[in-house]
């Protein structure tokens, strides 16, 4: 599709195109292709170049690509068009279809039957899960079938029983139409449990067309694998908002052995240094012996997992070690308060933590700040604002975004539990012409009924200052640095709005700046001054020109430790936050000493010898 985007060069049509597969340019992005699936459509065929830009206001370089995005609508049919041209040999075309891909996938599949009648056309993936797919079979009489459930052996089965001639309406997962029209469907596919059976990945035709299509010479060549399925965090603790694993959430893994092997056979076939992992999360057992055989291979290879933010340096280090140094870390936000409103199992402070490990080590993060959510104090959204400008050495959200009802999701299925009434999404109306109660069984995305489209006023503050911090973001020159000075700690504070200031940390401070490596409560941090009030006090060196001395005993901070930890905390060389979530947090964070109740804190600054991030990522 980037052949098709006018303007500009390859590298940023190749950006435009990333916007436009993402979730803030929905529905226009589904919309390009909405005339190519129906006769007549007439709400769809209403958005003009106004609309669009009132609806995407956030959206940088809205003009540009609102323009765009018209012109292609008005390419669609012949897009869709040069894609059938390649499929004049197959008796059987399968299309997938997840999140914003329905009406594409849709406008493909008509088009293949308008040419060929006799050809079978059929739709799986995540949005033919649960009633979707069903509803989808009925609504577009171009499908001969749909999906429904994890389908990886099922499907092999389903295609023998057509080649044999002999009855598939009883088969599970399949939905489908007999002769004279009628519709059957199977009981959905149950989740695969046995994850070592599943065949290795083939990417022959994958890696043709990346480079056909000249994107090898513009970025790296990226795989994608998977080594789980559903969320061990998930199957005790559903995260509310969370759609993924319609009827799959509970964990299941490859073994170590398969997974390696299968790596190991796909990076040689085909030469690939970037593995993107499909996974929910990342298996906890894979810190041990995956880890290990990924830090002593010599295959240079880079990984993206998503994984749970609130790990401890070791599991940080060992992630860098073994190459996965791009994640998504799951972050959401930084206040506890509205993190347990999710269900997240993770604290702010934890999640601070983590982006200051994950810059230590070069781990790119990508994340969002999500907003909206029922029953949320709004008070909570003016002290992060607040919170902001300290952390802006980190590495910034990608987007602030309302939350989203999914289906499958706690929202969706137990909405009365949060007070809510659900209805499909407004930008439904723009895709489906079709009665609402036909809409909601195609839905994934929903909304509260009776909710207004204007933004929350009380989100401003918090929105703005995730704007600066996003412009002040340098990938390569971090802005708030501590290195040793002998036994003294210097740190370095050019953020903007604190620095520029040099500060020097001597006696018990040393010793007191170091302990906060990790969230710690004041009764940890006193315990720990207590412990170290015998030692011997560090000799004093003499006050470097511009320097701000942090000097202080154990016995001075043991004698007013406010004062100290309040000064800390107002220079931005600390965060701070009282913990409010009871939610059990990872098992393997967890520590009593470390977390228990009243105010944490955590250090800020990044050590100088920080890793750079893996610049492999940056172009994809
Ligand atoms: S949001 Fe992530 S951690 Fe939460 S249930 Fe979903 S996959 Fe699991």
């Amino acid at each position: 599709m980037v052949q098709h985007l006018s303007g500009g060069s390859f590298e940023e049509r190749m950006q435009t195109l990333m916007r436009l597969t993402g979730k803030p340019w929905f529905p226009f992005n589904e919309w390009i292709f909405a005339g190519q699936v129906y006769d007549s459509e007439p709400k769809a065929a209403s958005f003009t170049l106004q609309q669009m830009r009132r609806q995407t206001r956030m959206q940088p370089k809205v003009e540009a690509i609102c323009t765009g995005l018209l012109r292609l609508r008005s390419q669609a049919g012949e897009l869709v068009s040069t894609m059938v041209d390649q499929l004049a040999d197959f008796e059987l075309i399968g299309i997938s279809s997840t999140f914003l891909q329905n009406m594409p996938a849709l406008a493909l599949a008509r088009s293949i039957k308008s040419r060929w009648p006799d050809k079978i056309v059929m739709l799986g993936g995540a949005n033919c899960d649960g009633e979707m797919g069903r509803a989808l079979l009925e609504q577009f009489p171009f499908l001969d079938y749909t999906f429904t459930g994890e389908m990886d052996v099922a499907f092999a089965d389903f295609i023998e029983h057509l080649a044999c001639n002999e009855p598939v309406d009883n088969m599970v997962g399949v939905n489908g139409r007999r002769a004279n029209g009628s519709l059957f469907s199977g009981p959905p596919a149950l989740p695969i449990e046995v994850m070592d059976e599943l065949p290795i990945p083939d990417f022959d035709d994958y890696v043709h067309t990346w480079e056909d299509t000249g994107h090898s010479a513009h970025h790296k060549l990226v795989l994608t694998m998977e080594s789980s399925r559903g969320c061990w965090w998930g199957q005790h603790h559903h995260c509310t908002f969370c759609g993924l694993n319609a009827n799959g959430m509970h964990h299941r893994c490859k073994s170590n052995d398969r997974f390696i092997s299968e790596i190991e056979a796909v990076v040689r076939k085909y030469d690939a240094k970037y593995l993107y992992l499909t996974d929910n999360i990342l298996p906890m057992d894979f810190y041990g012996e995956f880890v290990d055989w990924a830090r002593a291979s010599n295959l240079e290879l880079n990984f993206f997992y998503e994984i749970k933010s609130n790990v401890k340096r070791t599991h940080v280090e060992r992630l860098a070690s073994a190459g996965i140094n791009s994640v998504q870390p799951g972050i959401e936000s930084f206040s506890t308060k509205i993190l347990r409103l999710m269900r997240k199992g993770v604290t702010g402070i934890q999640n601070v933590t983590f982006l200051r490990l994950a810059r230590e080590h070069g781990i790119l993060a990508s994340y969002n700040i999500l907003v909206g959510f029922p029953n949320e104090d709004a008070s909570e959204y003016a002290r992060l604002a607040n919170e902001i400008p300290k952390l802006t050495h980190l590495q910034p959200p990608m987007a602030m975004a309302e939350i989203e009802f999914h289906r499958f999701s706690p929202y969706h299925s137990n909405p009365e539990q949060f007070g809510l009434r659900l209805k499909p999404s407004w930008h439904y109306e723009h895709l489906y012409p079709f009665e609402k109660e036909t809409v909601a069984r195609i839905a994934y995305v929903f909304e509260p009924d009776g909710c207004g489209s204007e933004p929350r006023r009380y989100l401003k503050p918090l929105a703005e200052q995730l704007r600066r911090w996003a412009n002040s973001f340098r990938l390569n020159s971090c802005t708030l640095t501590w290195k040793r000075d002998g036994q003294e700690i210097l740190v370095m504070d050019t953020r903007p709005g604190f620095g520029p200031k040099t500060y020097r940390f001597q006696q018990f401070a040393i010793d007191l700046f170091l302990f906060l490596d990790e969230p710690h409560s004041v009764r940890s941090i006193l315990n720990f001054a207590n412990r170290t009030k015998e030692a011997p006090p560090a000799t004093r060196k003499l006050q470097e020109k511009g320097e701000v001395i942090i000097s202080f005993s154990a016995w001075d901070f043991l004698e007013d430790h406010r004062r100290f930890l309040d000064a800390l905390e107002q220079v931005g060389l600390v965060f701070a936050e009282r913990p409010e979530s009871s939610q059990p947090t990872l098992p393997i964070v967890t520590d009593e000493s470390s977390t228990g109740g009243g105010m944490q804190y955590v250090a800020l600054p990044v050590p100088s010898e920080h890793r750079l991030f893996e610049p492999g990522w940056l172009v994809v």
